[in-house]
């Protein structure tokens, strides 16, 4: 079966080969916004003869072709996701590295209002909101 990233890859006219093919469906299937060596473990499972420089190239191809997204979470390394239908922002756990997506309205709102009054009209935004977990049990009852 070929996976949805593949695809958008075959509809905007990319040559795919089985590597990449390959690097497009581990992409597809991650939820949790991975780096180029993460991709590269997970490919590799499928395909061991896959290099981490074919990664590397496979991943930078389909970011120049829009078909993914780059993020900077703080910690130096580029990390990708499929580029999302609907928009949505991160919240970032600096303590797991976890990665939280989320949509608030009135954001986004706000966000449109502050181009406005700058006299912009908003074209896109990034935002990332970099937390740790409130423990429950050290918050004071009452
Ligand atoms: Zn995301």
């Amino acid at each position: 079966m070929v996976s949805r990233l593949e695809q958008i890859c075959i509809d905007k006219g990319l040559k795919m080969t089985d590597q990449r093919r390959v690097i497009a469906r581990v992409l597809s299937e991650a939820d949790d916004h991975p780096d180029v060596e993460a991709v590269y473990r997970r490919a590799t499972v499928v395909d061991p003869k896959i290099s981490i420089a074919t990664v590397y190239r496979t991943v930078r191809l389909f970011e120049e072709a829009n078909i993914l997204e780059r993020h900077d979470f703080g910690d130096g390394r580029a990390r990708y996701e499929e580029r999302p239908a609907d928009h949505h922002d991160h919240l970032i756990d600096v303590q797991s590295g976890r990665v939280v997506e989320f949509q608030n309205a009135a954001i986004e709102e706000l966000q449109h209002r502050v181009a406005q009054e700058l006299g912009y009209k908003l074209v896109g935004h990034r935002l990332e909101l970099y937390a740790v977990p409130i423990a429950g049990s050290e918050r004071k009852p009452g």
